[in-house]
Formats: structure tokens, sequence, C-alpha cells
């Protein structure tokens, strides 16, 4: 018996399965809930945890669950979901569409939508987790099914091992998690190493002297301070990193003043990085500060500004030899739907829990577009215009066969380690 045997042994149930998970996908989607907010979500996914023998852990940093599943001697394999939505305005026209709205962390009224697929995430590993609590012969070890909150705004991996999560569960020995992409659907991609960047956001504000609008003599202009700051940063980018050495420096905000003919006392920006390894992300915030301070007294500023890290986002750095037996395990499961994945420019806090146990994880990529709508697309040369990718508000993963492909996936990785130990490898 090899690894595939296994899987196929476990994945059998699908079938069984496959309707009601179905379903449950559809009503997660037209109940999207903000992160923090994920009540509903967390309740049903507690219900059907417990429903299958797992022992459930809820109210972890607010939301978060973890079914805990101990099935004899054996590693421990932790499974990773995200559940939040985002405040969207759904506009796929699917008759599942969410059409909620909720009150964000500001207090403002805000149609909420599931426009980066966690809603596909919580479902393929319920899926997972009741498949393989009901085929228990083909593994031996523990399982826990992580269901974590507020993936968006950066802070719900960290509030749940704030809350305690490292004594209130069985020490890993690994982590897996996947996300949505616009790929096509059927394919999963895995990559080693690094895969998802840092991201780094920081407001700056720069303090000039306001004056009337004819009289620039009079004053110190922090408009003109922000203008140089934007296009110097992206020297950066071109002039100070090599060219192997990926990096997105975004000015995404710069606010200043309210009228053409006033001259104001200060300027806001805010800055957006994304890097890959720690020694670029100090060398990009270095140069930041250091580009933010010396145009500023290029401008005569007699205030220095105020330069405040806000969120912040770590890397996703997949083990390389772990990355290596998901990946075998994946071409021996999916054949040629299964293949590498490019470096993201986007970011993920998933790796703070398999940091905060100190152990290896991988993330992989899983692909949610209609494999004839994507090739059509590709064929046009049109895939950036015409797929829609993750928040924008016509992201919309086919369910099927996104849903069968990542249930699978995430069996096939957990049993890399829980698979009897003469059948863990492909
Ligand atoms: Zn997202
Ligand atoms: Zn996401």
């Amino acid at each position: 018996m090899s690894l595939k045997d296994s899987v196929d042994a476990v994945a059998a149930g699908l079938g069984d399965i496959r309707s009601e998970l179905e379903d449950f996908y559809k009503d997660l989607h037209a109940h999207p809930e903000l992160g923090h907010q994920e009540h509903r979500t967390a309740t049903r996914v507690t219900d059907r945890l417990r429903t299958c023998g797992y022992q459930v852990h809820d109210g972890i940093g607010g939301t978060g669950v973890v079914g805990v599943l101990a099935n004899g001697a054996g590693p421990t394999v932790l499974l990773r979901a995200d559940m939040d939505a985002l405040p969207v305005r759904e506009a796929t026209g699917l008759a599942y569409a969410g059409t909620t709205s909720a009150t964000d962390a500001s207090g403002r009224q805000v149609p909420v939508a599931h426009a980066c697929g966690h809603d596909m995430h919580v479902t393929c590993l319920l899926g997972a987790a009741r498949l393989l609590a009901a085929a228990r012969a083909p593994w031996q070890g523990t399982l826990l099914a992580l269901f974590q909150p507020a993936e968006e705004p950066g802070d719900g991996a960290d509030r749940m091992l704030a809350d305690g999560l490292i004594d209130r569960v069985p020490r890993p020995d690994v982590a897996f998690a996947q996300h949505v992409l616009p790929h096509p659907a059927g394919q999963v991609g895995t990559r080693a190493g690094s895969f998802l960047s840092a991201a780094d956001n920081i407001k700056i504000t720069v303090h000039g002297r306001g004056a009337h609008g004819s009289a620039p003599q009079a004053a110190i202009d922090p408009v003109v301070m922000a203008s140089m700051i934007v296009v110097r940063l992206q020297t950066i980018v071109s002039r100070e990193l090599a060219a192997t050495r990926p990096v997105v420096l975004t000015v995404g905000s710069v606010q200043a003043g309210t009228s053409g003919n006033v001259i104001p006392e200060s300027a806001e920006l805010l800055v957006n990085v994304r890097t890959y390894d720690e020694d670029t992300r100090q060398a990009v915030l270095a140069a930041v500060r250091r580009i933010v301070r010396a145009e500023c007294d290029a401008s005569g500023a007699t205030r220095e500004p105020d330069i405040e890290e806000g969120t912040r986002f770590p890397p996703t750095v997949n083990d390389r030899a772990l990355t290596r037996e998901v990946a075998a395990a994946f071409a021996a499961a999916f054949g040629d739907r299964a293949g590498t994945s490019e470096l993201q420019s986007a970011s993920e806090d998933f790796s703070r829990i398999p940091d905060a146990f100190g152990i290896p994880y991988t993330y992989w990529a899983l692909g949610c577009i209609d494999p004839d709508t994507y090739q059509a697309a590709q064929q046009r040369g049109t895939v950036a215009q015409d797929i829609p990718v993750n928040h924008s508000p016509r992201f919309a993963p086919v369910l099927q066969p996104t849903l069968d492909t990542g249930v699978q996936a995430l069996v096939a990785a957990a049993l890399t380690r829980l698979a009897q130990p003469d059948h863990r490898r492909p």
C-alpha cells in the first residue's frame, strides 16, 4: 500500500458528504462575517466538529475554534482555515451571494462579502476533518483542525496565540494551510521556500508651516515635502536593492490640505511595503525612515516627521523538505493538476501559528476559476482583465472541482505524516 492508497481510502467517503458540504459552503457564502465577528461561522463549525467526534476548543482569541481528534500514537498535524470575510459589496450575481452588512471596527456600516474565498477554506477543512474522522483505519496520530478568525485585519492568529492557543491544544509537529487563488480549479500549486510576502504598513505625517497660498515664502510646504517623498521612496526599490531582491513599495494614500489657496500645516502618507526576507525588510524600512527625515530636512521643516508602524504581516516561507513531501503526495493524488506556484506579493498571518510552535509548515495555492473560462481568457490574452482576483466584488470560486480538490489536498497533506508508518511515502 502507498500513501496514495491511504489518501484514496480516506477520500472515498467524499461522495457521501459532497452535497452536504456544497450546501454548507453556499450557506457560509450567503452569510459572510467580518474579522472577529465570525460567531455564526464558528458556531456552525463547532457543531459539525462535535457531531463527528472531535473534542472542540472554541472561543480562542474571540471566535477561534480548534477541533482535536486523537487516533492512537503518532504525529500531530495541524490544518488551518481562516473564516473572515471582507467589507466588499458582492457583485458576482450568484444565487447564494452575500447581501448582508455589518458594523466594522471603526463603527461604520459596511457591506460584507466572502471576496477572498475563506468560506471555501472553512468548507474544505471541515470536509477533510469529517473524512479523516470517518475513516480512521488508514492513519494514526492526532489531527488538529484550526479555524482562525480575522486573517484580513491581520491579527486573528495573534489573538489566538495571545489567548493561550499553545497551552490549550496538543503540540503539532507540522502545519498546513491553503488559499484559493485565481488559477484553474482542480489545480494545486506548491512552492518550496518563500511563497507570500511580509507586509508592513507605515503612517507618515510630515509637519510644515501653513500660510496663504500666495505667500510660499512664509510657509514650509508639507505638500511639496510629501510629493518629494512619494517619488524618492520608489528609488529604494529601483536604486538601493539588487534586482534579485523583490520588493513592492506602494504609497496608497496622500492627504493634505483642503483648499487651493491655503498651504496646509501637515501632510499624511500611508505606505505599504512587501518583502520576502527579514534583511530586505529591515533595509527597506530603514531607507523609508532615512528618506522621510532627509526630505523634511531638505525642506527646512522645524519639526521631526511622525513615522508610525501599523498592521504587519509576517512572510510565509514554506519548509523545503515538508513542501517536497506534500508536492509528491499531490502529484500522486492529482497527476498533472499538481504543479508549482509562483511567488505571491500577497500576505498572510498563518505562519505566526507554526512559528509560535516552532514547527515547519507549508502553504499552497488552490485553483478556483472555472477551467474553461480560464482557458478562454488565456487564449484571448485577457486573464488580467477578465478573471476576477481575490478581493474583487466579482471574485467567486467555482464550487466544483474547487471544493473536492481542496478537501483532497488537505487529506493528502495530513496523511504525509498521519498515514500508517509504512504508507507515508507516495
Ligand atoms: Zn484576502
Ligand atoms: Zn484570504
